[in-house]
Formats: structure tokens, sequence, C-alpha cells
């Protein structure tokens, strides 16, 4: 079995950043690429600030972030990918990106570098299909945020071989979590589940059943849920819980999947929870605060 020693991260937003800390901390090399510069370097100042915690934990010490830093070579350069054993794509959840992507860098790398894409949603298949090595590629899906989820779903392409499926599998038992194998339909596990429940919380804000503050304390306290689904969808990102929503409605061409008007109006006005500061709660001032 091939052993996976240097992987290029292509996206450097929230997963791509979560994903090079955790790699770079077991002992992996990394090449983090992106295509925006600044996001390159934010995603270093978050992965620092991130190993900064872990040391206040005990988890790490100095040392170890140190060393794990230095794994990390952040470039906009996908030359960097030629020495690289895994490209392990986290840009944009859009369909045509990531096609482009893997179309682009299959000829910076060597023949038995293998591929893989953190989609949430997106036919592994699919976009298989469009790089120069079907058999080698695979679906690696890390849950947000990547240092703190101990989940990883597989997902095979019809054509991903064996030896790439254990490489991917010996990958996520060398970072310390948990793999679990899912079949390469529309979403895929968690999401699939997941999703159109939190696409019921913003149907449930849309025709004012509950407020956001309602709706949240609701799933808290008489669900047990950790967070609120409003709260959670603020968290993944709302775009992402659109296209998530898009890719279900269309795949499985099943109505009960049709995103919430309410979500799509959230996205094209740009409030996309979190990262832009604003969604179903306002973050800007420090306390989160509905808005609605
Ligand atoms: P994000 O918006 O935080 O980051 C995406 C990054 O990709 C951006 O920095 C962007 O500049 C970069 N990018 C876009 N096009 C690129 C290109 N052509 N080349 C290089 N970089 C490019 O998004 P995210 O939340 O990190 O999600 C990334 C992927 O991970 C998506 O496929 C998403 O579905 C998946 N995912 C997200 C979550 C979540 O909760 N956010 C969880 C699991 C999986």
């Amino acid at each position: 079995m091939a052993e996976i020693l240097k992987i290029g991260v292509i996206g450097a937003g929230q997963m791509g950043a979560g994903i090079a800390q955790v790699c770079a901390l077991a002992g992996l090399s990394i090449v983090l690429n992106d295509i925006a510069e600044e996001r390159i370097e934010d995603a270093l100042v978050q992965i620092d600030a991130n190993m900064g915690k872990l040391i206040e934990r005990h988890q790490i010490d100095d040392a170890a972030r140190q060393a794990a830093m230095a794994r990390i070579q952040a470039t906009t350069d996908q030359q960097a990918f030629a020495d690289c054993d895994l490209i392990l794509e986290a840009a944009a959840e859009n369909e045509e990106v990531k096609r482009k992507i893997f179309m682009n860098v299959c000829p910076l790398l060597r023949k038995d570098c293998m591929l893989a894409t953190n989609t949430s949603s997106i036919s592994i298949t699919r976009l298989a299909s469009v790089t120069d090595r079907p058999e080698r590629f695979i679906g690696i899906h890390f849950m947000n945020p990547v240092p703190r989820m101990q989940l990883v779903e597989l997902i095979r392409g019809i054509a991903t071989e064996d030896t790439t499926f254990e490489a991917a599998k010996g990958l996520i038992k060398r970072l310390g979590k948990t793999a679990i194998v899912s079949e390469d339909f529309p979403a895929f596990i968690v999401n699939r589940i997941l999703l159109p429940m939190i696409n019921e919380a913003i149907y449930t804000l849309y025709e004012g059943v509950g407020t956001v503050d309602a709706i949240d304390t609701a799933m808290r306290l008489g669900a047990n849920h950790p967070m609120g689904p409003l709260q959670l969808a603020d968290f993944i990102g709302l775009d992402i819980v659109l296209s998530v929503m898009q890719v279900l409605h269309e795949g499985l061409a099943d109505s009960k999947y049709r995103p919430c008007p309410l979500l799509v109006k959230y996205v094209e006005a740009g409030w996309l929870g979190r990262k832009t500061q604003r969604g179903f709660y306002d973050y800007r001032s420090g306390t989160p605060i509905p808005t609605r």
C-alpha cells in the first residue's frame, strides 16, 4: 500500500486550513494552496492560533507547534504539488470549479499521485471522470471543525481501486480519526440526514412557526442537540447549506429536498453565516444577535 507522506491541499478556507493543521500535526508535509494569497495568509494565522489553544490545553507543546508549522508550505503556485503523494481538494462547493481544478492540476502531478475531494455532496464518480486517474480518486469528507470532529466519510467512485481506498483509510488512521464508508450518492450519509433537518428549521422560521431563538432553543433543550440548527447552519456556511440542498434536490429528484426560499434570500444577500459575520445571527458586536 502506498504511504501518504506529502499532501497538497487546494483551498485554504475553513476546511483546507483545518485539514492542513491536523495533517501537519500528524507529521505529514503539506503544500497549502489557494487562488487568493490573503486566504493562505489568513489560514496560516488561524492554524497558528489554533495550535496556540492546543498548547494552552496542554495537548501539544511549543516544539510540536513549530515543527508542524514548518511542515506547511503555503503557496499560490501549484507547481509545488510535483512531489505530493495525494492532492486533497477543499475549494468552493461548485462542480464547475472542482472540475476545472482537477483538470488543471493533473498534468502537474506524479503519475502515482492520488486525488481526493472534500466535497460535501458532489458525485465522486463524476469528478473522477474528468481526471486522468479515476482509479486513484476518492472522496475524503472531513467534518467541520476538522481538528475537533472525529468522523471522516470515505466515498469510493465507481473506478476507485482498493489500493487507493486502503491508502486513504491508512491516512485517516494516522490522523487518529474514525473513517466510515458511504456509497457515492448525493450528500453521502451525514449531510443526507443533517442538511434536510437544517432546511426544515429554516422553513420553520420562514413560515413564522418560531423565531431564530425559539427554534435553536427548542432543538438544544428539546432534542439535546449541542447546537441549534440555525446556529449550526451559520457555522457550516449558508452557501454550503444551499448548494448541498440543491445537489440533493437535483440528484434525488424529490421535492422534499427543495431549498427554503429564505435560505436562498440569505445567500443572495451575502449573509453566509459566521464567515461573513452575518447569517441567522449577527456576529459583528461579538455577541450573536438573531437576525429574525
Ligand atoms: P471556504 O469558502 O471557507 O474555502 C474555500 C477556499 O477555496 C477559498 O479560500 C477560495 O479562495 C478557495 N478556492 C476557490 N477556488 C479555488 C481554486 N480554483 N483553486 C484554489 N483555491 C480555490 O469553504 P469551506 O467551508 O472550507 O469548504 C470547502 C469544501 O469543503 C467544500 O467542498 C465544502 O462543501 C466542503 N466541506 C465544508 C464543510 C463546512 O462545514 N464548511 C464541511 C465538510 C466539507
